[in-house]
């Protein structure tokens, strides 16, 4: 579920505080965004979990559009379609799967595009976590994507990516969905190929995204 006037308030908040803090920086590189038990008191969604983890999704998605929301008022000149830039400077192992993932991506949607750089509105990190791999928060704002070793064993990897990306870019999980779904995450069980979005994701992305920030907060 979307709550738009939670996101609204947040954003004003957050723009409010003016630059003083630095969202996109707040995990150092290198380093793990957090202890697995500090990162338990956060809100995360994960690839094969849950419904509680719902709510999380939202959290995140929050996190990344504050940072993407700093940069274009920073920049009102900026292109129609919104830029959504990562790291993967801490993810080594995964580069293959996250280019792939953010080719899927950028060649479903328009109104938004996924691009690696520097000054990144979220990272992706790499590790073992029982939890296997989601998408968080780092407790300073900052948006993150952990992709655990063992699931991304388990399950396709590159579907595994793709679907924790699907969270950056506003789609809730579903695990009771098909496998042809992304969302659906480990739902429809290991054997699962898929790592493309529906018609439908797809159109909601775009819808989210359709007017740039301010469609994705008034939902
Ligand atoms: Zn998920």
């Amino acid at each position: 579920m979307r709550h738009p006037k939670v996101l609204t308030r947040t954003l004003t908040a957050a723009l409010g505080l003016g630059l003083a803090v630095s969202l996109g920086a707040a995990a150092p590189a290198g380093a793990a965004p957090d202890t697995a038990a500090d990162r338990g008191a956060q809100a995360y969604a994960g690839y094969a979990g849950s419904a509680e983890e719902a709510k999380a999704n939202q959290a995140f998605f929050d996190a990344v559009m504050t940072s993407v929301a700093k940069k274009r008022a920073a920049n009102p000149s900026a292109a129609a379609a919104v830029t959504v830039v990562y790291s993967a400077a801490n993810a080594p192992s995964f580069r293959t799967q996250i280019a792939r993932s953010t080719q899927i991506w950028n060649s479903s949607v328009v109104n938004v595009r996924l691009v690696e750089g520097s000054n990144p509105d979220f990272r992706y990190y790499e590790g073992n976590d029982s939890r296997g791999s989601y998408a968080s928060t780092d407790g300073h704002g900052g948006g993150y994507i952990f992709l655990d070793y063992r699931q991304n064993q388990q399950y396709n990897s590159t579907r595994v990516t793709a679907h924790e990306t699907g969270h950056v870019l506003g789609l809730p999980d579903h695990y009771s969905g098909p496998c042809s779904e992304l969302m659906s995450g480990g739902g429809p069980g290991t054997s699962c190929q898929n790592a493309t979005p529906n018609s439908q994701e797809r159109a909601r992305v775009d819808q989210l995204w359709r007017y740039g920030l301010a469609s994705a907060f008034k939902g």
